[in-house]
């Protein structure tokens, strides 16, 4: 195979963080990487990508980029790796409205690399595709059947980081076999042979966005997103999980219009609205340590639903093998993390106070040698995910996970 460079890009609605590999000869090397925060305007940040891309001597031209890849979220009957043309951008559109966080900026991002580099394939790999092989009765909502028709079901997000931390946590507990199963997960479905016992892990991905799901022999048995990225836990501005009546009781009561409403829960809740308008999850730690109530509160109700969530897969998994923090808040907040494994020593659950408190940002077992269940940190990687899925598309345009 000749040139195989792949550019991840990776568009928050403020933010552009890129990584680019390159696979040529069967291997798997990451080049660069780069980003830029508190973005009005996309354009000039990708232009500026594509500028510093050019000048580091990564790329000279548009034809050695095999492709760009895209960690898209969620569109209207489309899961899985698939070319981004316009169908499927209109997908996303129609789904604007439950994803309006992420998917307008991706669409706008996708436009904007497609006009910049009109001869690249532009591929995505979608949020949802981890959960394919989820049991139905995680995944189904207790709604009439022309509601489950129209989409009204659990999909689950944070696909690709997820999908990672059941790879990775499976070669650190030595089951290559697992990993092996995860890895095939998009081209045989979950059918590569495992040996006994099952592994059993809890991937809590916590970030500025957060969500946590428990993974069986490397495939998802459910995760606490549900229909959109606004449910599950608290978000850092977004409700996480709410009684649905909730919204017509107070459009009713108040005369909330149904617009300001969902601004409200974009953009005003979950742990911002908790804290007393924090967003930053640093900022709500350093409030509490200095006794703030509200950012107190906000740390318990975080902690509180990560728990429950746990609990919940802990029993649908019979046990436990590895509890794993990533992302953001799960990679460099050992208080949290303490928080959340407080008095689980009956579980099998004990961490190592020291190790828990000197690991940030890299990958550590944190456990007590005696905890049956072993706690990990381990830092995500999206991107790659992204990337060699990307790569397999390439090589294989029909890899049949596509659409289930
Ligand atoms: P993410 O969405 O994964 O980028 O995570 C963002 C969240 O992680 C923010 O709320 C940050 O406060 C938190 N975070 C990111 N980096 C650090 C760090 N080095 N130390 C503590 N918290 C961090």
């Amino acid at each position: 195979m000749g040139r195989m460079k792949i550019l991840v890009a990776n568009l928050g609605s403020t933010s552009l963080k890129y990584r680019l590999f390159d696979f040529s000869g069967g291997q798997e090397r990451l080049l660069t990487r780069g980003g830029m925060e508190r973005l009005t305007d996309h354009a000039p940040a990708i232009e500026s990508c594509l500028a510093e891309l050019r000048q580091g001597g990564w790329i000279t031209r548009e034809s050695d980029l095999a492709a760009v890849g895209f960690k898209t979220i969620m569109a209207r009957g489309v899961n899985g790796c698939v070319r981004l043309d316009e169908s499927v951008v209109r997908a996303m559109e129609d789904y604007a409205s439950i994803a309006p966080a992420h998917n307008p900026p991706y669409i706008a991002g996708i436009r904007l690399f497609a006009k910049f580099m009109p001869g690249v394939p532009l591929v995505a790999l979608f949020e949802t595709a981890f959960y394919q092989w989820a049991p139905e009765a995680a995944m189904r909502y207790a709604v009439p059947e022309a509601w489950c028709q129209a989409g009204i079901r659990r999909w689950g997000f944070h696909g690709a980081s997820h999908k990672f931390i059941a790879e990775r946590s499976a070669e650190m507990l030595c089951r290559q076999d697992v990993a092996h199963r995860a890895r095939q997960l998009y081209v045989d479905g979950g059918k590569s042979p495992v040996r006994e016992p099952a592994l059993r892990v809890v991937s809590c991905h916590l970030g500025g966005s957060s969500s946590v799901t428990g993974i069986r022999n490397g495939v998802a048995v459910g995760n606490s997103m549900g229909l959109t990225p606004q449910s599950g836990l608290p978000q850092n501005n977004r409700v996480g999980d709410l009684d649905v009546f909730a919204l017509p009781f107070l459009m009713r009561s108040t005369g909330l219009t149904l617009e300001e409403a969902e601004r409200l829960l974009c953009k005003e809740s979950g742990l911002k609205a908790l804290s007393g308008g924090y967003n930053d999850f640093r900022d709500i730690v350093a409030r509490a340590e200095q006794g703030d109530g509200p950012a107190k509160l906000a740390l318990d109700v975080y902690a509180h639903h990560i728990r429950h969530w746990i609990g919940s897969y802990f029993l649908q998994l019979n046990g436990l093998d590895a509890l794993v923090f990533t992302a953001g808040i799960g990679e460099n907040q050992a208080g949290v993390r303490t928080e959340i494994c407080r008095d689980l020593d009956q579980l099998g659950l004990k961490l190592d106070p020291k190790l828990n408190a000197e690991t940030k940002a890299r990958e550590a077992v944190i456990s007590a040698p005696e905890s049956a269940v072993k706690i990990i940190v381990i830092p995500t990687n999206e991107e790659l995910v992204v990337a060699r899925e990307v790569r397999r598309f390439l090589q294989n345009p029909s890899t049949p996970s596509l659409n289930p």
